[in-house]
């Protein structure tokens, strides 16, 4: 990596591809005889009943997974902040380029910036990179069908060229976008309430890979009223405040991420330790 003065390693990683994980999933649970509804958005979620534009669904348990498109559900606006995520996707790189980067063990990579980056080389010789963009929309908006703004390619694009100089000549393929679920503490909880019926789960801030399947194992246990480790846990039946009104909460988020992008280019030009910004940023967001 250009520009790179030191890392660190762990090996507690591993990389996914999302669309393979998602069709794996779904074949796994229909496998088990659950039905899955396509091109059904709910709407509304009350006990014992989800209103959805194609008609209304009963059932005794109710459990909302929506992360952050929980904001689409009627009075959940502030519940979970919608927070911008993107990626972009070079064509696969020639030998060359790779004989020049390295990067054989195809490690996964973050840059640990405030307002930070990361990437992976992909099984078929790409490199895939993620990061903020536009972080959020007035009024907890979402993308639709995960289209991403110039804007945000165009930056993703300059910070992976500023890594790898020698994918510059190299095609951009793909870029597309998604919204994590942010609590207002930032920190994920699974809930089931048994005098309603109603559960939920999220608010993983963009490290829900590996934590919605915990967090699925522990509502199931929930849902279906048993008591074990996972119930125990202190993330379980958790409450937490909602976000502020607009016009707060978004300018709170941009406020945030104004604070992250000037104490990572104070910190760029060699700043002894980390900026006080970005602190002052966690601060205002409750981070
Ligand atoms: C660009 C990007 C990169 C990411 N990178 C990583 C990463 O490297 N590592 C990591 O751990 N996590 C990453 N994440 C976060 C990770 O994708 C999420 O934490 C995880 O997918 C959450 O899983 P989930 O099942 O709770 O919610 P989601 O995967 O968001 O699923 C929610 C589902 O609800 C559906 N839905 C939405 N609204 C409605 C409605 N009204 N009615 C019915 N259905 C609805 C959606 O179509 C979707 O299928 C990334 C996210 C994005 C967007």
């Amino acid at each position: 990596m250009a520009g790179a003065l030191g890392g660190t390693f762990s090996p507690h990683c591993a990389r996914v591809h999302p669309a393979k994980l998602v069709a794996g999933i779904a074949a796994a649970v229909e496998r088990r005889g659950v039905r899955i509804l396509e091109r059904t958005r709910a709407q509304r979620i009350e006990p014992g009943v989800v209103t959805t534009d194609r008609g209304r669904v009963r059932a005794p348990r109710i459990l909302r997974c929506l992360e952050g498109y929980t904001a689409s559900i009627r009075g959940q606006r502030r519940t979970w902040l919608p927070m911008n995520s993107a990626m972009i996707v070079t064509e696969p790189l020639p030998d060359s380029v790779w004989d020049d980067i390295g990067w054989s063990g195809a490690e996964l990579l973050g840059d640990n910036a405030n307002a930070y980056c990361y990437a992976q080389r992909t099984a078929d010789g790409r490199i895939a990179l993620g990061g903020r963009g536009i972080p959020y929309r007035f009024g907890s908006r979402t993308d639709v069908d995960g289209q991403t703004q110039d804007w945000t390619v165009e930056s993703l694009t300059t910070i992976l060229h500023g890594m790898f100089p020698a994918v510059r000549p190299a095609r951009i393929d793909h870029a597309w976008c998604g919204v994590l679920g942010v609590p207002r503490d930032w920190c994920a909880s699974v809930s089931f309430d048994p005098s309603t019926g109603l559960g939920w789960a999220g608010g993983y801030v963009g490290s829900g890979l590996t934590t919605t399947h915990l967090a699925g194992r522990t509502l199931a246990d929930l849902a279906l009223g048993r008591d074990t480790d996972l119930t125990s846990l202190p993330w379980v039946n958790r409450s937490v405040r909602r976000w502020e009104p607009e016009p707060f909460r978004w300018l709170g988020v941009k406020a945030m991420y104004g604070l992250y992008r000037e104490a990572d280019r104070r910190e760029n030009k060699g700043l002894a330790g980390p900026s006080r910004l970005a602190r002052i940023g966690n601060v205002l967001t409750g981070r």
